[in-house]
């Protein structure tokens, strides 16, 4: 056995420990350790090791309590956590703590026997003491769990280690409870999974133009428009990669709603289908971590945080609905998993498979510059015509529907069909001012209007920021009047004049209010798709995956005015809102219908954009973003400071004379400064914001200038400070 000091990094405190281990193989960096932190046991991972040689005095040092084989935590998760160090500025404690896999207890544990030495002192002296008798003579009996001798000899075992008259024994297999797992392994089962779709031409194409691209690194992209069967040819492609024996992580935005293409992919795949969400409990989380490690030729399908699993033989990543900002994570570590999937797909050796309607502007420029190998379907599944599309002007950006909008309802409800109202906001009114004097009426902790929600048949003012509540009107802050106006509407008025102007309608409502549990969604689309609702009224989240072969109408009463939020990415926002949204309609049919109700000054801009197709609208856009020198032709970082006025305040002004300092190290054309200012929203959650935005012509350059920064700059109170790379959210 030899021995070694390693240095072990803990996602739980911010600097390297070192431990004593031994071990018949060398400790590779990267290996998953179980060691003791004070009275309590954590998992780490190996940062280095240093074989001792001699006989040096070890007993500073802690034992190691065990070590996991590789495949617990291998090479490719370390590489990621190195990059979620690197390219997103976190410390090692925090990116480590993105991985499950510390989370949980595995399955070994380390021994301790007795030794050579240890069984000749016991049996020729007479005068040893009295505790250390016993665990002699316990161990001499057969080997015990290192933690249970550790708690139970405290002391007497320390000195029986440092003596040599006992041994750890580490244990690199971690057991393997697979035999417990329900699971078939006849190969021959997965070629009975074969109730596939037949592909038409263009899609057989595409499945071929990928399968050539399996089993080495490239970046693939799978571009159609809603309904054109991409689906299909991604299954048809995991298929391939199962019958090889290796695992695909399939990513998804939403895994909630995803439940009927869940049971879709279970009835195709049968029990090679593994559902990761944040739902899962406590005890079915560690179950499917200890478990993971030792699968191959399954699916994993789950949202962002997917990919810190520790899954092996990663044969194909697909990011399904790439375009969709779910992938970002906007709090704590701001990582973007289609970054992060793109580096694992790296590592492994094997493609990343993008799949959308609407590629992000970001991948739609890779795929121009020939950096992302891309196949696109032009035509409707089933060719299922796209549905026709009616604009209604409006005279103002709220109010009811036109006669077009009801009359196209009544269609739907003679026709047994179902129809989808997507309403921006939720509530019932989302603004309310002073009648006297026009001040909204906002948050007393954030800068934002509050909105009227009717709670249990009572007017509520809720603050979506913060969640802060009024149950009773205010009083005006600028002029004291007590009469106030409410007016727009949010999802939850949208459904009352539903309900009001359709009696026998069953009308239903996705919004994070009216399903603010997985059950409850679980519920309403079981309901969908068994055809007990009529008109379905949602936000935001029914864009994401919301597939229904009944429905046939998509209505949306009003879009908020474009320049609402002053974001470059406004324009794409929209555009994937409009195609997601009115790709819902006639999915399974020839006469789908979408009526869009729209003010004077977003009739054009609708218009063209549910005309033309997505590489115009990508054309148009890079050139925008281009002479703006937004991303992709930049790179961006932001700095955020939330805290006290002064304190806030400070900090800035701090940053920026470090700031200019570094700046003029660089060459000032690559860079451009934005900052340290006040955010557009000035308070959130009491506290006040500011903002500091850079762009970089290259990722090389923001990496240096990043360095520099960081070193030189860091906060008094971190919990202040915010470091956004890439970031998709502004203000
Ligand atoms: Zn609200
Ligand atoms: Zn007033
Ligand atoms: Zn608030």
């Amino acid at each position: 056995m030899k021995k070694y000091i390693i240095d072990v990094q803990l996602p739980n405190i911010n600097k390297r420990l070192s431990y004593y281990i031994k071990s018949e193989k060398d400790v590779e960096s990267g290996s998953l350790v179980d060691v003791p932190v004070g009275e309590k046991n954590y998992l780490g991972i190996v940062e280095s090791s240093k074989e001792v040689l001699g006989e040096e005095n070890l007993s500073e040092f802690k034992f190691v309590n065990s070590i996991y084989e590789k495949k617990f935590f291998n090479d490719d998760l370390y590489r990621l956590y190195k990059f979620v160090c690197e390219y997103y500025f976190v410390s090692p404690s925090n990116a480590l703590s993105l991985f499950p896999s510390f989370n949980i207890k595995l399955l070994s544990k380390n021994k301790v026997k007795i030794s050579k030495k240890g069984q000749e002192v016991l049996e020729c002296s007479l005068l040893i003491p009295d505790d250390l008798k016993f665990l002699l003579e316990q161990l001499n009996k057969r080997e015990y769990d290192l933690s249970y001798i550790k708690g139970k000899y405290k002391d007497t075992f320390r000195y029986a280690l440092s003596e040599k008259l006992i041994d750890i024994v580490s244990e690199t297999t971690a057991k393997n409870d697979r035999a417990n797992l329900d699971l078939c392994e006849d190969a021959n089962e997965i070629k009975e999974c074969k109730n596939l779709t037949i592909l038409n031409d263009e899609q057989d194409k595409a499945f071929r133009y990928f399968r050539r691209h399996l089993n080495k690194y490239s970046e693939l992209s799978l571009v159609g428009t809603t309904g054109s069967g991409k689906t299909e040819v991604y299954l048809k492609l995991i298929m391939e990669v199962l019958k090889n024996g290796k695992n695909t992580v399939l990513l998804l935005p939403e895994i909630t709603l995803a439940t009927h293409f869940v049971d879709i992919l279970e009835k195709r795949f049968s029990s090679h289908v593994y559902v990761w969400h944040s739902q899962l409990g406590r005890s079915e989380r560690n179950r499917l971590l200890s478990v993971i490690p030792n699968l191959t030729g399954k699916i994993f399908i789950g949202p962002r945080s997917l990919i810190f699993l520790p899954i092996n033989d990663i044969g194909l990543i697909v990011v399904d609905e790439e375009q969709s900002e779910n992938y970002k994570q906007d709090d704590f570590i701001r990582y973007d998993a289609r970054i992060l999937a793109r580096k694992r797909a790296e590592y492994n050796n094997c493609p990343v498979l993008y799949v959308s309607a609407t590629p992000s502007v970001d991948l739609g420029k890779r795929i121009l510059n020939g950096e992302v190998f891309s196949y696109f379907l032009s035509k409707r599944f089933g060719d299922f015509s796209l549905p026709k599309i009616n604009i209604v002007k409006k005279k103002s950006f709220y109010g009811s529907f036109s006669e077009e909008f009801i009359n196209s309802l009544k269609e739907v409800k003679e026709k047994k069909e179902q129809a989808v109202v997507f309403v921006p906001r939720r509530g019932f009114y989302p603004f309310v001012s002073c009648a006297d004097c026009g001040e909204l009426v906002k948050c007393k902790n954030c800068d934002v209007p509050m909105c009227v929600h009717v709670i249990n048949g009572k007017r509520v003012y809720v603050c979506h920021h913060c969640g802060y509540r009024l149950t009773t009107d205010p009083v005006c802050k600028k002029c004291s009047g007590l009469n106030f106006k409410q007016y727009g509407a949010g999802s939850q008025r949208i459904a009352e004049e539903l309900k009001n102007l359709f009696p026998d309608a069953n009308v239903a409502r996705i919004d994070s209010d009216s399903v603010n549990t997985y059950s409850k969604l679980k519920a309403v689309l079981k309901d969908i798709a068994d055809g007990k609702i009529d008109f379905l009224v949602g936000t935001q989240i029914i864009t994401k995956g919301l597939n229904f072969p009944k429905i046939n109408f998509v209505g949306i009463p009003f879009l908020e005015p474009l320049t609402s939020i002053p974001d470059f990415r406004s324009f794409e926002k929209l555009y994937q809102l409009l195609v997601q949204v009115t790709g819902r309609a006639g999915r399974y049919s020839v006469d789908g219908k979408v009526v869009i109700q729209a003010s004077d000054e977003q009739v054009s801009i609708i218009r063209k954009y549910t005309t033309i197709s997505y590489w115009d609208f990508l054309l148009e856009e890079l050139e925008l973003r281009k002479e703006m020198f937004c991303p992709p032709f930049s790179y961006e970082v932001i700095f955020r400071w939330n805290g006290k006025l002064t304190e806030v305040k400070d900090e800035a002004k701090k940053f920026r004379e470090i700031l200019k300092e570094i700046y003029i190290l660089f060459d000032n054309r690559d860079i451009k400064v934005t900052g340290p200012k006040f955010c557009p929203i000035l308070r959130l959650h009491g506290n006040y914001r500011m903002y500091s935005l850079i762009r970089f012509k290259d990722e090389a350059t923001r990496k240096d200038f990043l360095e520099i920064l960081l070193k030189r700059y860091s906060p008094k109170d971190k919990k202040i400070f915010i470091v956004d790379v890439d970031p998709l959210y502004y203000f």
